[in-house]
């Protein structure tokens, strides 16, 4: 491999694939992103942006043309309402997408291949109590993993293991657990939920009320944006070829999360739970053992901190369209 690799990242339009091309380039690296739309919030910082729709075979072969590393993010995905409603379109797209990109990479001679799995891979069985034990990687089989989209990553990683084995393509498999920050879809129905829950925070009145899905004891952990970055480029550098968990193992509930948004914004707000909404499995947190031995490192920025960026970001982009009023000249914001 060259110095300096080229780097393809797809997906490059979307949340993390947006962040991860600004930090490639920061790094002083060359960067192709492509995308079946432009970023949403910003330009891309990328040397090309190609826009393709990378189901289609063909487009693959143009993305991966002349690249060494690709870190493919592209996917088709959102938060729990979205996931549980399009099991058939997010299998087939996803199941389009990582196959014709693993296999164009093979062709055009990739060295590396990262793919972006998921903390849905885990089984259900496993998931059922809000004080969940952590999940460490090897407790993905026997596999009960979420319906659609668990299922499709799940199969993507063994494809993954399957090229390498076959083709001697280095392949990176991370397992991303809830990743939020500044940039990330927050409204239209594919936001996950700091991103929904910053947004009805900042729309609610001080005093007022917030819709949250299910009782709220639903527990999760969250990684901040530029964690996960940092921990794709570790993980991309290091000789692991077998899935990694990236996440956070500090385990909070909906309703605490909800807490420290409010907090954040200054406001008091009674809780209104919806039993009727998808909430995912009852507890969910990321065994930290091997990434610390593998990467020597794990996700360090703290929620409180990480909250505060983003809740100030989506509130003045609902300043920016109109959502809140504008802040009027020389107001100090909060
Ligand atoms: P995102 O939706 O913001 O980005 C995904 C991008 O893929 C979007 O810009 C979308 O336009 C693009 N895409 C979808 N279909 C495409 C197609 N046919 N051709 C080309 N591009 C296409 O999501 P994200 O949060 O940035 O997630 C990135 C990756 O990480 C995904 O693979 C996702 O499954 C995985 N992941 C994310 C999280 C998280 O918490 N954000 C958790 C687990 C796994």
């Amino acid at each position: 491999m060259k110095d300096k690799p080229r780097i393809l990242v797809t997906g490059a339009g979307g949340f993390i694939g947006h962040h991860l091309v600004r930090r490639l380039k920061d790094d002083g690296l060359w960067v192709r992103g492509a995308d079946i739309k432009l970023a949403d919030f910003d330009t891309s910082p990328a040397d090309d942006f190609a826009l393709l729709d990378l189901r289609l075979w063909e487009n693959c072969l143009k993305a991966t043309k002349d690249i060494d590393q690709v870190y493919n993010l592209a996917a088709d995905m959102g938060g729990i309402g979205y996931i549980t409603a399009n099991h058939a379109d997010i299998s087939r797209n996803n199941i389009l997408i990582n196959t014709h990109m693993l296999d164009a990479s093979r062709l055009n001679g990739v060295q590396r291949f990262l793919f972006s799995s998921s903390a849905c891979v885990y089984p259900q069985y496993k998931q059922k109590d809000p004080d969940v034990t952590p999940l460490k990687e090897s407790d993905a089989i026997p596999a009960d993993p979420e319906p659609g989209y668990g299922w499709e990553k799940l199969f993507a990683e063994e494809l993954c293991r399957y090229y390498k084995k076959d083709y001697g393509l280095e392949t990176r498999i991370v397992r991303f657990h809830n990743v939020y920050g500044p940039l990330g879809t927050y409204d239209g129905g594919k936001e996950k939920a700091p991103a929904a829950i910053s947004r009805k925070v900042a729309l609610a009145e001080d005093g007022g009320d917030i819709e949250v899905w299910g009782d709220g004891e639903q527990t999760r952990s969250f990684m901040y944006v530029d964690d996960c970055v940092e921990g794709l480029v570790r993980l991309m550098a290091s000789d692991c070829a077998e899935p990694l968990n990236l996440g956070t193992d500090r385990l909070v509930t909906i309703n605490e999360l909800i807490n420290l948004v409010s907090d954040v914004a200054g406001k008091k707000l009674e809780k209104r739970h919806d039993l009727s909404k998808p909430q995912g499995v009852r507890g969910r947190n990321s065994d930290n053992t091997l990434l610390n031995q593998v990467l020597g490192w794990e996700p360090t920025i703290q929620l409180e901190d990480g909250l505060k960026i983003t809740y100030r970001w989506i509130e003045s982009e609902l300043r920016k369209t109109g959502q809140l009023p504008a802040v009027e000249a020389g107001h100090a914001t909060r």
